[in-house]
């Protein structure tokens, strides 16, 4: 990644200086909180897609770790957000603030550490791969089951979660797939290892409780329009053969967005390609990151020229 600024500890600094000491226990522990956020180009500007709503989870992702306070207060992480954009003067890209634990911290104690924070910003166009979009991904079902919530702490976005998903992916795409399907610890369908996912049958549109999962915040978004487009929309939990029998299935993510899954453990959905649901689904997501929904202008946060 090559990013010409980086923000971290209040500071805007040459991206090239931003290294992290091989003795951070945040590496060795995976003690460390982070987000995934996208800016997109609008007719007034770039803006940011619901940035408070991801520092909100930033924090509250520490929280859950265990962190007592941050040194950063939301508002301010979300003016830090916006300084490092326009240093790095991208219309579009993809940020990530982390907040790792340094100074202390190796007896395990997130007391005896210090939380530091950076943020990084770059471009970063199709997560699943350029066609994703209009041709759909083919997912299996992975070998691994996602953490079980009374292990790892699912709904907070902890660095040491993802080996995880790193093992699933890994096997997925090894195997020629595009992404896996992960089940929880009862078998049940929970979530793609960097993405929501939902089923649809009929006028419905389904995605599993929030319990086991990362609580997304583009699934929120996809729901909201859902039902603002008359879609009866609910979260209930679903089987690998519902999977099957679906009439579309989808994924959301503010990396991947919403891309259509066409076929799951050699198993092809729908027709084999986006289903008239996702593709509406996509439109409004599309039109309402890009502020050309009105109803998503709460949504969005330019980022103003100072
Ligand atoms: N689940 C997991 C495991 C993820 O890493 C992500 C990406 N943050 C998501 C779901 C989607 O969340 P969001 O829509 O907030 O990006």
């Amino acid at each position: 990644m090559d990013c010409k600024y980086i923000w971290m500890n209040g500071k805007l600094i040459p991206g090239t200086e931003a290294q992290m000491p091989f003795l951070t226990p945040a590496v060795h522990y995976g003690m460390a909180v982070f987000e995934g956020i996208r800016c997109y180009r609008t007719a007034k500007g770039p803006a940011v897609f619901r940035l408070r709503e991801h520092i909100e989870r930033l924090h509250r992702s520490a929280a859950v770790l265990g962190w007592r306070e941050l040194p950063f207060t939301v508002g301010q992480l979300m003016e830090a957000c916006q300084e490092t954009i326009r240093a790095n003067g991208h219309e579009e890209c993809y940020i990530r603030p982390l907040v790792f634990l340094t100074n202390g911290g190796w007896n395990l104690n997130i007391d005896t550490g210090q939380a530091h924070v950076g943020i990084a910003v770059w471009p970063w166009k199709a997560y699943l791969g350029a066609k994703a979009e209009e041709q759909g991904v083919r997912a299996n079902v992975s070998s691994f089951t996602r953490h079980h919530p009374n292990v790892m702490m699912t709904k907070a976005k902890i660095a040491g979660n993802y080996p995880n998903s790193v093992l699933a992916k890994t096997e997925s795409v090894r195997l020629g797939f595009d992404e896996a399907i992960m089940l929880d610890t009862q078998g049940l369908v929970s979530e793609c290892t960097g993405a929501n996912i939902f089923i649809v049958k009929g006028n419905q549109v389904m995605t599993p409780p929030a319990a086991q999962i990362l609580d997304g915040i583009t699934r929120e978004t996809v729901m909201t329009l859902a039902r603002e487009m008359g879609l009866t929309v609910g979260e209930q939990t679903i089987s690998r053969d519902q999977l099957y029998m679906a009439n579309e299935v989808f994924v959301t993510g503010t990396a991947a967005e919403v891309i259509p899954v066409r076929e799951i453990d050699f198993r092809t959905i729908g027709n084999g390609r986006a289903g008239p649901i996702t593709q509406k689904l996509q439109q409004a997501y599309h039109a309402a990151v890009r502020g050309e929904l009105p109803r998503a202008a709460e949504w969005l946060s330019y980022v103003s020229s100072r």
